[in-house]
């Protein structure tokens, strides 16, 4: 049978987390064939929770599942693993400032990209879900390479619950199936500035916004939707999405393992200067997968419309790198 994998999780007691290591347990996100060793990460005043959801795996007997280690440590969680889902973020706070967001957040982002450029296999794939994720995975990023071990482009972002959500808004208002849906792209930062970019995408060879035939509705009612998704979840169940940002996070990695089999998905990497995305930001962008890498769809036409608000949502991501950058120095 196969060598186990490592895959760590930080934030393991958090509700994404609850979502998200049963379904790695069971196979779901590197398959059926694929034994797991789980490398749990939480904050020491979480540590019990996490033994909790222990006891739970353990209680699931999961025939993949070949170890599973618990610790406050991002130097042990984080040694030597192959895929690493960061999670745990800290939450804006009553009275905080999105400044302040960003700065709790970067000093766990710099923390966690020193252990994961000192001690992950340095082919680990790394996604960053906590939020702000694109700048989050900037800092990481950036704290990595100072020891050159794990390439720059091995730190992800989560764009891809955005892209799902976009796919089923357009089978909803297309009447087609969300499988027969090909070809869509979200741009930008994991935020209500993410663009979700419908032109390219056909159902069984038809271009679906031809179908849809209908101009105002993408610019009133699909990107506000998508948009703004997060927070209609909020208001109507009172918690925030965990089991569809656990299961975009498994289709993020699965596809980059396993590939995407020719078809377009998002992630947000760190941008080589395609598309004016200047260098080093991690944006979304359409990629194909294959063989444990993703290559990015080039040269894509930018409309006026996409072109305006890929400026937008860019304009938001260079203010957070700016507002993180002397943490960075
Ligand atoms: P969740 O598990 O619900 O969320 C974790 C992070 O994922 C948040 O930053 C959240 O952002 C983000 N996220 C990304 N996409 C989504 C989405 N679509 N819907 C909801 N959230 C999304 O948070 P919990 O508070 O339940 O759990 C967090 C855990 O992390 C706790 O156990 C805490 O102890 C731990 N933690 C660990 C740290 C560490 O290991 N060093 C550091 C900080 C916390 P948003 O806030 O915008 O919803």
């Amino acid at each position: 049978s196969k060598t186990p994998v490592r895959v760590t999780v930080t934030g393991a007691a958090g509700q994404i987390g609850y979502s998200l290591l049963f379904r790695i347990a069971s196979g779901e996100m590197l398959g059926k064939d694929q034994p797991v060793i789980l490398q749990l990460l939480d904050l020491p005043q979480a540590q019990k929770a996490v033994k909790g959801v222990i006891m739970e795996l353990e209680d699931c007997a999961f025939p993949l599942l070949a170890g599973v280690i618990a610790t406050d440590d991002p130097n042990v969680a984080f040694k030597d693993t192959n895929v690493a889902l960061l999670v745990g973020a800290r939450p804006r706070g009553p009275g905080m400032e999105r400044k302040d967001l960003l700065t709790e957040n970067a000093k766990i982002f710099t923390v966690q990209g020193a252990a994961i450029g000192q001690y992950a296999d340095p082919d680990v794939k790394v996604l960053v879900v906590g939020n702000p994720c694109n700048t989050n995975a900037y800092i990481a990023k950036e704290t990595a390479k100072k020891f050159g071990r794990v390439k720059e482009g091995n730190f992800t972002a989560m764009l891809r619950l955005d892209h799902n959500r976009a796919l089923s808004q357009l089978a909803a208002k297309s009447g087609r199936s969300v499988d027969s849906l090909k070809s869509l792209v979200v741009w930008g930062n994991h935020s209500p500035t993410m663009y979700a970019d419908y032109r390219f995408v056909t159902s069984n060879g038809d271009n679906v916004k031809a179908l849809i035939n209908d101009e105002a509705w993408n610019r009133d009612t699909f990107l506000p939707t998508v948009g703004k998704r997060g927070a209609a979840i909020i208001e109507a169940r009172g918690l925030s999405s965990a089991a569809s940002a656990a299961n975009a996070a498994i289709d993020h990695i699965r596809d980059w393992v396993l590939g995407s089999n020719g078809e377009w998905v998002t992630m947000g990497i760190p941008s080589d200067g395609s598309y004016g995305i200047p260098e080093g930001i991690v944006f979304g962008v359409p990629v194909i997968t294959a063989n444990g890498e993703y290559k990015r769809v080039e040269g894509l036409e930018i409309d006026a419309f996409s072109a305006e608000r890929i400026a937008l949502t860019l304009k938001e991501l260079e203010e957070e790198r700016a507002g993180v950058a002397d943490l960075l120095a």
